[in-house]
């Protein structure tokens, strides 16, 4: 449904929430005098889907990938680890941007598909299903919504090819909403569980041996088949790897655990638990000793003590 468009002054985004029904003007050609003037000062966050079609289309591994062509971030101050374009060294362009045009056109990331429209992904707080909004991007060096072109969201998002894109980010996206609707009551994650959102999310190769390995294998009970479609499809191995998060972060569980090597897990973890209790009255009882022998030696110095 369309509404009236109103404007937030120093904002390029038309604050009003659309739907794919709602009708833009707007066409980006060749020759239209603000060619390129998009990518030359970015900021564009990448999804997990977006990492996978980059590095396969580069020919290098995700890990060299994030190095090469990324800057971590952190989301909304959620505590939740995000992943940029790197731009040009000393500059603000973006290093796939040739005089032609994007350079990576067939495998441009999602936010470079959708401008100048903005995906607003919302989730009421027990509901795992997320509703998607648009808004428009309105900012003055873009030509385009200048061209008399008029079509519906839903046609511009099937023409830019983001349909597949949204699909496969679909369960990223929800442990996004998931972790922000819960919001601080749940705490600041640990930078362990940080580690493991960033290494599952965006760095598909590491996975890809995290999976593999034997201690993985010790506890998830994968079938043979399925280890090996995990193993051979990188799409399969993300859709895997946000249903892990569920379970690990959230505890989901929608992934067979070995019941033996789980309960041998939580049982180290409770053990070093107390290691660590231990370890911490042992301190405690060191320092108060030490604190008892300062305090002779003050009384044996009979009013030389600093502490007087
Ligand atoms: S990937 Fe392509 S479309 Fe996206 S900012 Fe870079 S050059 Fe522009
Ligand atoms: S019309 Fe807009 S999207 Fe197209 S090149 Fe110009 S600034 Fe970029």
């Amino acid at each position: 449904m369309s509404q009236p468009e109103v404007s937030i002054p120093g904002s390029p985004v038309v604050p009003n929430m659309v739907d794919g029904d709602h009708v833009i003007q707007f066409s980006c050609h060749k020759g239209i005098s603000c060619w390129n003037a998009c990518c030359s000062n970015i900021d564009i966050s990448l999804t997990p889907y977006d990492i996978i079609r980059m590095k396969k289309r580069l020919g290098i591994s995700s890990t060299e990938f994030l190095k090469e062509y990324t800057v971590p971030h952190e989301m909304e101050k959620d505590g939740i680890a995000g992943v940029k374009f790197r731009p040009v060294d000393n500059g603000t362009a973006c290093r796939f941007m040739k005089p032609e045009g994007c350079g990576v056109y067939e495998d441009r990331p999602t936010a470079c598909r959708y401008y100048p429209i903005a995906l607003l992904s919302m989730r009421k707080q027990d509901e795992y299903t997320d509703t998607e909004s648009y808004a428009l991007v309105k900012e003055d060096h873009c030509k385009g919504h200048e061209v008399n072109r008029r079509l519906t969201i839903a046609d511009y998002r099937k023409e830019q090819g983001v349909e597949e894109y949204d699909e496969l980010a679909r369960g990223w996206r929800q442990l996004i909403l998931k972790k922000k609707s819960a919001g601080p009551a749940v705490g600041a994650p640990s930078l362990k569980s940080r580690q493991l959102f960033f290494m599952a999310c965006y760095d598909v190769d590491t996975f890809h041996d995290f999976v593999d390995s034997e201690a993985f294998g010790k506890l998830f009970k994968l079938s043979a088949d399925e280890k090996a479609m995990l193993m051979a499809d990188d799409v399969e191995l993300m859709q895997f790897a946000f249903r892990f998060l569920k379970q690990v972060l959230f505890g989901e569980n929608t992934i067979a655990l070995d019941e033996a090597a789980a309960k041998a897990r939580v049982d180290k973890w409770r053990a070093r638990q107390m290691e660590i209790e231990r370890e911490a009255a042992e301190r405690l009882a060191n320092a108060e000793e030490g604190m008892y022998e300062n305090t002779d030696e003050c009384i044996e110095d009979e009013g030389s003590c600093s502490r007087d």
